[in-house]
């Protein structure tokens, strides 16, 4: 049975959230669209106001009334309340401090030493993490006068898989072996004692993130990032399965060609071993004419949307075929699971019109067409971006709590 504060709690959020994601609204609006009395959102408005979330504004968008005045609307407060969300990433590592209730970015630091944040030694990330964290903290800190930010959260995320049962997460980019993945949750325990720390997978915050930025709470999606490898996020009725953990699927390791080459999960002819970025040049190096071949090491989607669209062969060659193998991994999600609508995220966005396309007509051969047809297939937004907006939003959904937002504690996926 719910208590009375969870039902408070749960209320707080929602309206939190239909103000957040609507940008302004009015307390009436609010009332007929949580179905809840008049009196009961001015109590809750009111204590998020006092609490730093909430504030009021004149509707800019609406006429002045009889009486003079403008109507006034419930607006997200965008300089209280911050959430530093950490992007563990194998081409470099940062962190962005983010608006709780937006989760647009007001400053970004790098993690790693050099220009490109880059951390080699994967033992390292969490300690620089915490450096880095700290420093960023006492420097905003001691820039506001009169202005109370407070930091709500951490979120570390990383690209690749979390095991919140038995504490443990691997990730073959950032070179995290399962082993070394337990040390590293327990060390974050330690290190953050006194703080809320979420540690997510980016393919997951990023489908969250094109939940929230695209109102598709009551959907059911797929969100396929396809990058150095390939994952996905899949959001049935609006919940998303296995949480923000990776857990659920892992989509890249669906077989498309028995016969073809080995993956990194020691499986053959995954879409992930054929298709994502790291299996590119492998693959294409021999097409590749012989005098640009060297500068072509570590081909990327870029690169193939790039050299395609000025006709060169054997990059058309290869969008076709990663569109294929697309189509044909997707193909098996769709039995499995009919989305409404799959969303290409990651570096896989460039790729553009001659990609589409191509999935386009190849889903419409299929022989369950009737299932097929019910699908759509789009190009998501900006990856980072959608990560932030994703992360900040997922924890304030599932664990922070805004009648009492400072308790520690660490959450896994
Ligand atoms: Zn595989």
């Amino acid at each position: 049975m719910k208590t009375q504060p969870i039902i408070k709690n749960e209320n707080l959020k929602a309206v939190y959230q239909a103000v957040c994601r609507s940008g302004a609204i009015s307390r009436a609006a609010l009332a007929k669209k949580l179905r809840l009395s008049k009196p009961t959102i001015s109590i809750l408005a009111d204590e998020l106001i006092k609490g730093g979330f909430l504030r009021e504004s004149a509707d800019p968008g609406e006429q002045k009334s009889r009486a003079g005045r403008k109507p006034i609307c419930l607006v997200p407060q965008t300089d209280v309340h911050r959430i530093a969300v950490a992007h563990w990433r194998s081409g470099g590592c940062w962190m962005d401090f983010v608006d709780a209730g937006t989760g647009i970015c007001v400053e970004r630091v790098r993690i790693g030493e050099g220009p490109d944040g880059h951390v080699d030694d994967c033992r390292l990330l969490l300690q620089l993490t915490r450096s880095t964290f700290e420093e960023a903290c006492s420097r905003r800190s001691s820039m506001q006068k009169d202005q109370k930010e407070s930091i709500l959260a951490l979120c570390i995320v990383l690209e690749g898989m979390l095991d919140p049962d038995r504490k443990r997460l691997i990730s073959t980019p950032l070179r995290i072996s399962w082993e070394e993945g337990g040390r590293i949750l327990s060390e974050t325990e330690k290190y953050f004692r006194d703080l809320c720390v979420g540690i997510f997978v980016d393919t997951a915050c990023a489908g969250y993130g094109e939940m929230i930025t695209q109102h598709l709470e009551e959907r059911d999606f797929a969100y396929i990032n396809m990058g150095d490898g390939i994952g996905a996020s899949l959001v049935l009725h609006g919940k998303m399965l296995g949480g923000a953990s990776g857990s659920a699927t892992q989509f890249g390791h669906i077989c498309v060609d028995p016969d073809g080459p080995r993956c990194r999960c020691g499986g053959y002819g995954c879409f992930e071993a054929l298709s994502s970025e790291y299996a590119l040049y492998e693959r294409y190096r021999d097409r590749i004419p012989a005098g640009c071949r060297d500068a072509m090491n570590g081909l990327s989607y870029e690169d193939l949307a790039r050299h395609s669209e000025t006709g060169e062969e054997w990059a058309v060659l290869a969008v076709n075929e990663t569109a294929d193998n697309f189509s044909k991994a997707v193909r098996n999600l769709i039995t499995l699971f009919c989305p409404e609508l799959i969303i290409i995220g990651g570096d896989g966005t460039v790729l553009g019109e001659r990609f589409m396309d191509r999935v386009e007509k190849n889903l419409n051969r299929l022989d369950y067409l009737f299932m097929a047809s019910k699908v759509k297939t789009v190009l998501g937004g900006d990856t980072d971006q959608l990560v932030d907006i994703g992360a900040a939003g997922y924890m304030i959904d599932h664990y922070i709590s805004l009648a009492d937002p400072y308790r520690p504690g660490l959450h896994i996926g």
